[in-house]
């Protein structure tokens, strides 16, 4: 059973559903010592442009006024976090950080869902033989690390790269070694191995393996009923002894400060 989670949505991201509450309570019930929502961060994008799965800018303020409140309630029996998962898109990066910093924030977790950002790359999930496009999105994603103010790679292994085993070895190899630099926690995503989808990707986590990368686990809840199944959990405990990876229970939070 796993003691931390860090990666929960909830409704407000418009493909999730359940209520801070209801995730507080079913976290509680599942035994969770520390629970942290990371919902799909509100950002600054241009105006006229509208990023539909994720909270919306006026939004942020119930978020974090709900959180706090529920901290203050559910204080004695779990340590709640505040947090957003979060791209790194260097062109709105800057306001982003002063957006979120204006309220409390705990933590951050990167999710790169975009190359270079939604409004002009593309998105990284999709399947992709281009060798240019996952070294871009390596670059990228050791440059948001790099700010310091991510306490860990969420889906580390999105990029769906379908092209050469030895180009996708390489990159990948070079995205762990940076996060090792900075002893970034690499996610074992919950969420993808329920699902079936290509992460989390066992050439990845074989890489991490050999080479002691630190990994840990999050759910990436987007529903309530998956706070906690044990079935899931149990898959990626077996690949952790599989790959004989480094797993962090608990990943340090690393405080969200304004670059
Ligand atoms: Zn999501
Ligand atoms: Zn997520």
């Amino acid at each position: 059973m796993l003691k931390v989670n860090l990666h929960a949505h909830t409704w407000r991201c418009n493909h999730a559903t359940g209520t801070e509450r209801e995730y507080v309570e079913a976290a509680v019930k599942a035994g969770y010592e520390q629970f942290g929502f990371s919902d799909h961060a509100p950002y600054p994008f241009p105006k006229g442009y509208y990023s539909s799965f994720r909270m919306r800018i006026d939004q942020t303020e119930d978020y974090v006024n709900t959180l706090l409140a529920l901290r203050e309630e559910f204080g004695d029996r779990i340590d709640l976090k505040i947090g957003y998962e979060a791209e790194y898109y260097p062109a709105f990066f800057k306001d982003f950080l002063r957006l979120i910093t204006s309220y409390p924030v705990d933590y951050l977790i990167l999710g790169q869902h975009a190359i270079e950002n939604e409004v002009t790359g593309k998105f990284s999930g999709h399947p992709s033989d281009d060798p240019a496009g996952l070294c871009r999105y390596v670059d990228e994603v050791c440059e948001g690390l790099d700010t310091g103010v991510f306490t860990y790679l969420a889906h580390p292994d999105i990029f769906f790269f379908t092209g050469p085993d030895r180009i996708y070895k390489k990159e990948y190899t070079r995205l762990i070694e940076h996060a090792m630099k900075l002893d970034i926690p690499l996610e074992i995503n919950l969420l993808g191995l329920m699902e079936g989808r290509s992460y989390p990707d066992e050439r990845f986590f074989k890489i991490c393996g050999e080479m002691g990368a630190p990994v840990c686990i999050g759910c990436d809840a987007h529903h309530l009923e998956n706070v906690c199944r044990p079935e899931v959990i149990q898959k990626a405990e077996d690949m952790v002894s599989r790959l004989k990876l480094k797993l962090v229970e608990r990943p340090v939070i690393r405080p969200v400060i304004p670059v």
